[in-house]
């Protein structure tokens, strides 16, 4: 089995989540762990979060994605700007300490014309300052569609920032429209994409899947998501990853455009898949 859900709002709380995923179907969920500005999170309610954490136990959930901001630019060419990034992670993954276990996604950055090799180290470097020797934390790199100069377009890029990190609690999550858009062929060759992936990343170091259709073909570099089985990778791409003996186990991750009624709409989908 894999766990299905999809990106909720946080502005009423963790228990306020567990209980509109659970209306939808759900068993995992992904969050903004602050608004996309990436201004200041709310301090988070410690009473809430037990009784979700308690929740999720009970009902069986899979480990949540908690979302790092969109705007967050690690490798950013403004040492300003680069600083301002790394001091939102590092109180992003103190955080988390509150959620132990759970999963921590956020994209590698856009080099802007400083190079793929410099960005890998600020990346890289940003981290390891980030991750105290005690937070239970796994952090996800996200696969990136190599749109401008985003980092992370190619296995080889996130396995760089992995290697230079060097840590245990780092992983991947792999998103289905960025990986497409980047030029991985997982409609017609979904065994050879997760092949390749693990000669060069390693499937030990996957632990989550956002599932997005595509608008746009594969390797046109556009990230723009589309409701599953309306864009270019098309149902059967997704009946194939859900049901995917590699696959199994892990929370994937709705961020196609829908409101809720939608997600739960592709939650079911997807479910049958793997109730045959
Ligand atoms: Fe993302
Ligand atoms: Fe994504
Ligand atoms: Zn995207």
């Amino acid at each position: 089995m894999v766990y299905l859900g999809c990106h909720l709002s946080c502005g009423k709380g963790f228990r306020a989540m567990v209980r509109t995923a659970e209306s939808i179907g759900a068993d995992t969920f992904a969050y903004f762990t602050r608004n996309p500005r990436g201004s200041k999170g709310k301090d988070p309610d410690k009473g809430d979060i037990a009784a979700a954490l308690a929740e999720l136990k009970e009902q069986g959930f899979g480990k949540l994605v908690a979302h790092g901001a969109y705007t967050m630019n690690l490798c950013a060419a403004d040492p300003e700007a680069r600083s301002f990034t790394a001091s939102i992670l590092a109180d992003d993954l103190r955080r988390m300490a509150d959620l132990p276990g759970q999963l921590y996604n956020f994209h590698p950055g856009s080099h802007v014309g400083q190079g793929t090799e410099i960005a890998v180290e600020q990346i890289a470097s940003a981290l390891k300052t980030a991750l105290e020797p005690d937070y239970p934390v796994t952090v996800l790199l996200e696969t990136m569609a190599g749109k401008g100069s985003e980092v992370g377009g190619r296995f080889e890029e996130l396995r760089a920032i992995l290697d230079a990190v060097n840590d245990p609690r780092m992983g991947v999550c792999l998103d289905t429209c960025h990986v497409y858009d980047a030029g991985y062929d997982i409609r017609e060759d979904l065994d050879g994409v997760l092949a390749e992936f693990d000669r060069i990343i390693g499937l030990d170091r996957l632990y989550a899947l956002h599932l997005n259709d595509s608008k746009n073909p594969m390797g046109s570099h556009k990230d723009r998501h589309e409701k599953i089985g309306q864009g270019s990778l098309g149902t059967e791409t997704f009946r194939k990853i859900v049901t995917h003996p590699k696959l199994q186990g892990k929370p994937m991750i709705l961020e196609t455009p829908n409101e809720l009624p939608g997600y739960q709409q592709e939650i079911a989908l997807l479910r049958s898949f793997t109730e045959k």
